[in-house]
């Protein structure tokens, strides 16, 4: 079947799920033009998609306005690790709400379709449990990891508004935790930090007790959920939970890493962080239902993937040293 080839807009293209989907669009025969300020995303993570004809990147900040032309856009940009949210949490809520605003301002010129990259943080702490889109949160609007989550309530906010007010095509997923090669190695995330401990043979940091829970979604599986919430037809606008719905306790995904590197790394506890949430997991029966999606790799085949990324990353950086030291 011949794919009729679109012009696509990535925003925080150069990050860890951006890459990805860059290079699931350029695979599946669309022109994507990528744009990144670089606050947590890096070149390296496209350098092998540089040169394609297919490909552009370009140095921007969303919170600036943007004038090119496209036909659909995935806005990504912005950062999704706690420590780099809270790092500067004016820029991060700018990002959500002014980046929000200049990219539906934009799709609202083309009459683009235009999908926001979303999160399970919009629930907050939730009391609802699995969640379902059809919960509105227990969200602390004061807190510490409020820009984030009040950031991206309003991002959805702006969505639905301009969907009613100016008949935008629009989509929403609400992305739960995932993880993959080309996380950011020092993004202090659960499944990157513990991978990289557990190969330094460093003590795994648990913070709190290790009783509060995530699922966790293998890369490829959320990228093939965003690319097929954006092919669906205009009833459809979300939001949506895209997530794998196997949950498990931050204890436990602990034990599964220091099996599978075969490390001796002993585990600790740290202080929980403000605002933590006890425990996350998608209703994912939306996404099923509309979409005919659903996760297909398994936590261990992904987290091997993952551990062959970073034991590779530890080799290259190992180099670079003993090459700048020698
Ligand atoms: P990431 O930090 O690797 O990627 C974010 C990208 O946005 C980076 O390349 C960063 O440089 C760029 N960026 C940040 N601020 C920007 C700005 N003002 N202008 C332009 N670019 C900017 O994180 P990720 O995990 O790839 O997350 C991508 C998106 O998915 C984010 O919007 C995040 O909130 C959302 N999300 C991710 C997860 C997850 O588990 N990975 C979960 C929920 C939601
Ligand atoms: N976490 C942990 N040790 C770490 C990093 C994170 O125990 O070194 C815990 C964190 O407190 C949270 C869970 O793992 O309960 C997931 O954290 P992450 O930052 O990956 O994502 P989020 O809290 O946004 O779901």
């Amino acid at each position: 079947m011949s794919v009729i080839s679109k012009r696509v807009l990535v925003t925080g293209g150069a990050g860890f799920l951006g890459s990805h989907l860059c290079e699931r669009l350029i695979d599946a025969g669309h022109d994507v033009l990528c744009i990144d300020n670089y606050f947590t995303g890096r070149r390296a993570n496209v350098a092998h998609l540089i040169g394609n004809p297919r490909f552009e990147i370009m140095r921007h900040d969303v919170t600036f306005p943007l004038y090119v032309e496209v036909d659909e856009i995935y806005n990504l940009a912005c950062p999704a690790s706690p420590i780099h949210y809270q790092h500067d949490p004016v820029q991060t809520t700018k990002t959500s709400v002014h980046g929000a605003i200049n990219m539906l301002g934009l799709a609202k010129r083309l009459r683009a379709k235009i999908l926001q990259a979303s999160t399970s943080e919009v629930y907050g702490d939730p009391t609802v449990h699995p969640q379902t889109e059809g919960y509105w949160g227990n969200v602390n609007p004061i807190g510490f990891r409020s820009c984030y989550d009040e950031g991206k309530r309003c991002a959805e906010t702006l969505f639905f508004d301009y969907h009613r007010q100016h008949a935008l095509r629009i989509k929403v997923a609400r992305i739960f935790n995932t993880y993959g090669p080309r996380m950011h190695p020092q993004d202090g995330r659960v499944v990157s930090n513990f991978i990289m401990q557990a190969l330094a043979g460093a003590p795994i940091t648990i913070y709190g007790e290790g009783t509060q829970t995530r699922s966790f979604c293998y890369v490829d599986d959320l990228v093939d959920g965003l690319i097929r919430l954006m092919e669906t037809g205009d009833e459809i606008t979300g939001p949506m939970n895209i997530g794998n719905p196997v949950e498990m306790s931050i204890r436990e995904l602990a034990e599964a890493v220091i099996e599978l590197t075969g490390s001796t790394s002993e585990l600790i506890h740290q202080p929980l962080p403000h605002d933590d949430p006890v425990q996350r997991q998608p209703d994912i029966g939306f996404a099923r239902r509309a979409l005919d999606w659903e996760p297909k790799v398994k936590l261990r085949d992904g987290l091997k993937r993952t551990i062959t990324y970073f034991t590779a990353l530890r080799e290259e950086l190992q180099d670079k040293g003993g090459r700048s030291n020698g």
